[in-house]
């Protein structure tokens, strides 16, 4: 019997080194406390083993001492364990250092009872034949008892309260460890106090540190887990089906329960359910799937992520799968709005460029067969209007120009806002009407109040040949197209075309040799003779002519419309007075008393500050102003025209004299002319008409020319071309004459020998 327990003993003791290497491997936290508590149960074993073996005395006290001193070790663990177990922690270190200090304390005088024999004694007493040592208790004995139950009873204690404060499924691992401990404290206790000979309760205490092992270090409490799923599963806002391995639903939470409209728990209707919310079959097989279901259309859709699992065991049969549904309405309508607020100018909520320039590209990719026109829009002096009725009326117009568009534009067609007061279409070749167009756009008003004001709008239109050039180029070839609306009110659309692109590759090739050619003088003033009454050449015009290396004579009309465009003919008009200064300065050296008319762009009064420029000319090259004539065009007065006038006048009182070129024109405003600072009035040409019966122009010439005299200026007429017009335009008052008849405009060295033959 007694060795039958030491074997026991044994055979623990072994398993707890077991239990303890494995521990080694654990990541748990607990681990050190764990391996502590199994290593402090060896030492109370062995003294135990010693004693139930012992026939002797001295061994049986050497185990007495072993197992008493052991279990001041052992409790100490226990007690470390449990704080750890429990999760508290000391109050303060205090107690922590009390507990030491009385179990040390006991340790000590289990050392002193050899000496004073205060502690314990052993006696023999017989047990099946042979004796067997037990303990008689002294004082000291009981010191090691009270200190032992103390600490015992309190982490009884702590285990107790632990049990009773968890909820019920942690209950479990303090339940099992509090019985066990009772257990074994009660049959030690047994032997203890009834000194029942051959003490076994360290049995319990090895019991007691597999268990430990076991629910510290691998216990998972799975109905812990159950429940947890199974709430989280109840909790969840998605909705979950769950089915069996024939595909029969056997639960759905609430979610699930309220998505399909299930009743009374009939959870084996969800299929049909679901048939009927979601249109398709719920597919029971084992597959996995997800997917986003959609369900009902436009603003009313709603979008639902749905995903099917399938579980299987360990050894991959399938044993039931569950699906999961999720309402991602509000997310997938964020979604939209994010793209469509991105993809959507926000005043008038069509394509933005970006997205306009890839839906044409799409378009056109999409349709090889069908032909297209790209428009480019543009409302005319969008600025004004925004200055003049405020941008809120701007604002207004862009988006009743946006209304036009949806209204017109075909259904097969894509529009957008390009930016500001820019709009970019594509139409099919065939939708496309331009009387229509024009008609439409010209209806095209704006209601303020009672007052209606006409908005007009351009468009320039480029077919779309070059179906792979990228959709901006074309804009600008439409752009271009609109650009060339010279007539600003009548028509109002305008096409990209052959002329349009030769012009622009014209103006690039010329604009780029401007520089080199006033640097070369390949541009040269040519001089057209001014006669006055008597037939004297009184003075000349400078007319500029491009001698160019490759393309020949060029004449203005080539390139000065080019320049004053992009506003190059600042370097040319500087040049070209500079050039009649020279000459000027040259016959004044001559004994010469000719004037020199030169031409300025209303483009000039833009880009410099004329009056100055030319008082500097003038003064560098040592001139009387009046021999530099001044000729501007009714257009240099249209705006600005308070400043003009200064500038006129400016010039006037320096002595300088200034003509109004191609009088009769343009806009010519008779209510102007008798403020206008000009001393010369040159009648264009075009009311010399080829038939001189013609009484109306007659009568016009007849009047322009009585007006200069009325207001002080001296009338020059340009054109002059058959002596018969020479002498009716003499009759008529006319002072001055410019034309083919005297001469065309010659170079200079031509000019001199005309000079020479006239006089002669
Ligand atoms: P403009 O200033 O009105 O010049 C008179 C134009 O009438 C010249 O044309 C001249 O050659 C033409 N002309 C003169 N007599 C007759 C005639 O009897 N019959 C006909 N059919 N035409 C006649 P041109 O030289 O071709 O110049 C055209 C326009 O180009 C000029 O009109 C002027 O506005 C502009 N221009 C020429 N040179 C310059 C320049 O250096 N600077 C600026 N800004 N413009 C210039
Ligand atoms: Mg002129
Ligand atoms: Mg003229």
């Amino acid at each position: 019997m007694r060795y039958a327990f030491a074997g026991l003993y044994i055979v623990m003791v072994l398993a707890i080194l077991a239990c303890m290497s494995v521990a080694k491997s654990s990541y748990r936290k607990i681990k050190g406390a764990v391996l502590m508590l199994l290593t402090m149960l060896i030492p109370p074993m062995i003294g135990n083993m010693i004693i139930i073996l012992s026939t002797a005395k001295i061994p049986a006290t050497i185990g007495c001492y072993i197992y008493f001193i052991g279990m001041d070790s052992f409790i100490m663990a226990l007690l470390h364990f449990t704080f750890e177990y429990c999760v508290i922690s000391w109050p303060s270190k205090i107690p922590r250092y009390l507990v030491h200090a009385v179990l040390t304390i006991d340790v000590i005088q289990y050392a002193m009872n050899p000496i004073f024999g205060h502690a314990f004694d052993t006696e023999a007493i017989q047990v099946d034949g042979r004796p067997y040592y037990r303990v008689i208790p002294y004082l000291g004995q009981t010191y090691h008892r009270v200190i032992v139950y103390g600490i015992f009873a309190a982490v009884l204690v702590i285990f107790l309260i632990k049990m009773i404060r968890s909820a019920r499924v942690y209950m479990e691992r303090y339940f099992v460890i509090l019985i066990t401990l009772v257990l074994t404290g009660g049959w030690q206790s047994y032997y203890i106090f009834s000194r029942t000979p051959v003490e076994k309760s360290m049995a319990g205490y090895g019991i007691f540190g597999l268990l430990i092992f076991y629910f510290a270090l691998y216990y998972r409490p799975l109905t812990l887990l159950d429940r947890l799923l199974a709430n989280m599963a109840s909790d969840m806002p998605d909705a979950i089906f769950f089915y069996d391995a024939d595909g029969r639903c056997i639960w759905a939470n609430k979610p699930a329960i309220e998505l399909v409209g299930l009743k009374d728990d009939k959870f084996d209707r969800s299929p049909e359910l679901l048939q009927k919310k979601f249109g398709d079959k719920y597919d029971v097989s084992d597959s996995e799937w997800s997917g986003v279901k959609t369900v009902g259309c436009g603003s009313k859709a709603s979008y639902y992520f749905q995903a099917k699992r399938t579980v299987r065991d360990e050894k991959g049969h399938v044993t039931g799968s569950f699906l999961t549904i999720r309402d991602i309405t509000a997310e997938q309508k964020l979604l939209q709005q994010e793209r469509y607020n991105a993809t959507h100018d926000s005043l008038t909520d069509l394509f933005t460029k970006e997205f306009l320039f890839d839906s044409i590209r799409k378009k056109i990719d999409e349709n090889p067969d069908q032909d297209y026109m790209v428009h480019y829009i543009d409302i005319l002096n969008f600025k004004l209007i925004n200055d003049v009725f405020g941008t809120e009326f701007g604002d207004r117009t862009l988006k009743k120009l946006a209304t036009f568009l949806r209204d017109h534009v075909p259904s097969d067609g894509v529009f957008g806002r390009i930016g500001g007061d820019t709009f970019g279409v594509l139409v099919p070749k065939e939708a496309f009407d331009e009387k229509k167009l024009e008609e439409d756009l010209n209806a095209f008003t704006m209601n303020e109040g009672p007052l209606e004001h006409h908005i007009v709008i351009h468009v320039g239109v480029y077919e779309v040949v070059e179906r792979d050039m990228e959709i901006s180029f074309m804009f600008d070839r439409a752009l271009l197209a609109m650009s060339t609306i010279e007539d600003e009110y009548q028509t109002h659309v305008a096409f990209y075309d052959e002329k349009i692109r030769n012009d622009v590759l014209w103006a690039q090739h010329i604009s780029a040799q401007l520089k080199e050619a006033l640097r070369k003088r390949n541009v040269v003033p040519y001089l057209q003779p001014i006669v006055d009454t008597d037939g004297n050449i009184v003075g000349a015009e400078a007319l500029a002519r491009w001698i160019h290396p490759h393309d020949g004579f060029l004449p203005p009309s080539d390139f000065i419309p080019v320049f004053e465009k992009n506003g190059m003919i600042v370097e040319i008009d500087r040049y070209m007075w500079r050039c009649a200064c020279e000459i000027l300065s040259e016959w004044e050296k001559q004994g010469r008393d000719l004037f020199i008319s030169v031409n300025i762009s209303p483009k000039d009064f833009y880009f410099m500050d004329v009056a100055s420029e030319i008082k500097d000319l003038v003064k560098e090259f040592d001139l009387d102003p009046s021999k530099l004539r001044i000729e501007i065009t009714e257009t240099v007065m249209m705006t600005d025209v308070e400043n003009r006038m200064k500038v006129l006048d400016d010039l006037r009182n320096e002595g300088f004299i200034v003509e109004m070129d191609d009088f009769g024109s343009g806009y010519s405003s008779l209510n102007l002319l008798k403020d206008m600072p000009v001393d010369v009035l040159k009648i264009d040409m075009r009311f010399l008409t080829s038939n001189s019966d013609d009484v109306k122009a007659r009568t016009i010439l007849q009047n322009i020319i009585n007006l200069s005299k009325d207001l002080g200026m001296f009338s020059l007429t340009e054109g002059v071309e058959t002596k018969k017009q020479l002498e009716m335009l003499s009759d008529m008052g006319c002072k001055l004459f410019q034309g083919y008849y005297f001469a065309k405009p010659l170079p200079l060295n031509e000019f001199d020998s005309l000079l020479a033959s006239w006089s002669a």
